[in-house]
């Protein structure tokens, strides 16, 4: 059921801030040049994201490099509270991160591969699959104070790659589709580089700018898969009970590529 009323509105739902930037993030500028209303959901501020800070200094800063990014996509931006390295599937973040997706309402939710290097993508990403069939069921309550309302339907479900295009053992996951995202590279460099503590926490490691230098690699190293200067790669849910209308690849038809 499409409301031609409302432009199409896309969530994506991670475990920690800069996972959207890493994986989708010129895939989500493209989206937002087509006038889609965006939001970033993580399930965490990245609280174990430091090797000197404390875990509340570090969750403050993070919240706030996360939200100037989603600022500079011109996206919405929401952390469901849980911590790094607990994201865990139980009713109570089930219930979390229900109420957090409500509230954005998608139409489409792109969340973590099913496999990849870290039980806090994978959990995160059966949260996201878990929540997208709740959103619109009535009986589903998530016992807040004020809960925000059911949504009209389910959304359509996609997963990026995992890191490194990977599963934990190593093996390769490739991608139904891939999107080119060479006219938004840039952009999405940008965006990560408002992570600024996990740039210099990777700087002072590396002694190089590892930070954005890894995200042009991958997205280069997926470009050269699909015969593009630079991509990343999607998958779509196609199970039962999830939509399987493409909005993805309808709204960027033009910019994909169909693995065969
Ligand atoms: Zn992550």
């Amino acid at each position: 059921m499409t409301d031609a009323a409302r432009a199409p509105r896309l969530l994506a739902a991670m475990a920690h801030p800069d996972d959207a930037e890493i994986l989708v993030g010129g895939t989500l500028f493209h989206l937002k040049s087509l006038g889609w209303e965006l939001g970033i959901m993580t399930m965490t501020s990245g609280d174990c994201g430091s090797a000197t800070h404390t875990k509340e200094e570090i969750s403050r800063v993070r919240h706030a490099e996360a939200k100037s990014a989603a600022d500079y996509l011109g996206a919405w931006y929401g952390c469901v509270g849980l911590m790094d390295v607990e994201i865990f599937v139980n009713a109570e973040s089930l219930r979390s991160v229900v109420e957090l997706m409500r509230r954005f309402d998608p139409d489409v939710v792109i969340t973590h591969s099913p496999a990849d290097y870290m039980v806090d993508h994978e959990e995160a990403s059966r949260l996201a699959r878990s929540a997208c069939f709740a959103l619109s069921m009535p009986l589903y309550q998530t016992r807040q104070i004020a809960p925000a309302p059911t949504t009209r339907s389910t959304p359509a479900l996609y997963y990026a790659d995992p890191i490194d295009g990977v599963d934990a053992m190593g093996d390769r996951v490739f991608p139904h589709f891939y999107v080119e995202v060479t006219g938004t590279i840039e952009h999405k460099l940008e965006m990560l580089s408002l992570h600024k503590s996990q740039r210099d926490w990777l700087r002072a490691h590396h002694g190089v700018d590892e930070y954005l230098e890894q995200a042009r690699r991958w997205g280069a190293r997926y470009g050269q898969e699909s015969g593009f200067e630079y991509a990343e790669g999607l998958r779509q849910h196609l199970g039962h009970g999830y939509p399987h209308e493409p909005w993805i690849q309808n709204a960027l038809n033009s910019i994909i590529k169909t693995r065969n």
